[in-house]
């Protein structure tokens, strides 16, 4: 990180640091990253927050089976978002900005110059921008479907020059570090091809959120093909 100089950056924490028991958001993780965050603008940098976790935060809510169906996920999301937003701004002294954005926001020409001047204009004011998906609305044909590919296309929207995924493992290791004792982690990639790919595995598993490596390394593929460090 200390060879990592930005300006202005996009910061995705995923769900399994909003919510690490997977049903309401939680403090643990996020007070280093808030301060990290509050000490970035101090130094005049911009940041823009990508965060997950609203199905997570209100998962406890809404009654359900073990796979709730999408309606119930979707009023777990309208009712975790809020809280989400909650939590997050207990932690700032400068006001928080909501952001909902749909897959075909980004594809509709004067939709998307309209999120490019309003995250402009928040940060101009000072306005901490939070972007999430709109799971509300949005079916699963519809979606971008996971934050890390997200929060790219939201560095590319914003013109960031860094793009930091936060998330419970320390990196890209070149084998699953869950089952391999030996996995070693890399610390810096240059180029991404299949084969980063293939240490990156399949989609997760199990956990709270949604991605799993893979879709870092395609955020980080989007990313960077726009110029912007992941
Ligand atoms: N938008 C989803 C949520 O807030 C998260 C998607 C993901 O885990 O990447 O729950």
């Amino acid at each position: 990180m200390s060879e990592f100089s930005w300006q202005r950056a996009v910061i995705k924490v995923g769900s399994a640091l909003i919510s690490p028991d997977g049903h309401q958001c939680s403090a643990k993780y996020l007070l280093a990253i808030a301060r990290f965050i509050t000490e970035s603008r101090e130094q005049g940098k911009q940041v823009i927050i990508v965060s997950s976790g609203s199905v997570a935060a209100g998962r406890s809510v809404i009654a359900h089976k073990t796979h709730p169906s999408i309606a119930e996920k979707q009023a777990m999301a309208a009712v975790g978002q809020m809280q989400m937003m909650e939590n997050w701004s207990r932690f700032f002294d400068f006001p928080c900005a909501q952001v909902l954005l749909t897959y075909d926001d980004f594809h509709d020409r004067s939709r998307y110059v309209n999120i490019k001047n309003t995250v402009r204009e928040l940060l101009n004011n000072n306005v901490l921008p939070i972007v999430n998906e709109n799971d509300t609305v949005t079916t699963d044909k519809l979606k971008v479907g996971d934050n890390d590919n997200l929060s790219a296309m939201v560095a590319a929207a914003a013109d960031a020059d860094a793009l930091i995924i936060c998330s419970d493992i320390d990196g890209l290791y070149n084998k699953n570090p869950h089952d391999h004792d030996d996995a070693e982690l890399l610390k810096k990639v240059d180029t991404i091809d299949a084969s980063i790919y293939a240490m990156a595995g399949g989609a997760a598993e199990g956990g709270v959120g949604t991605g799993g490596m893979r879709t870092k390394i395609e955020a980080a593929e989007k990313a960077v093909s726009h110029g912007i460090d992941t």
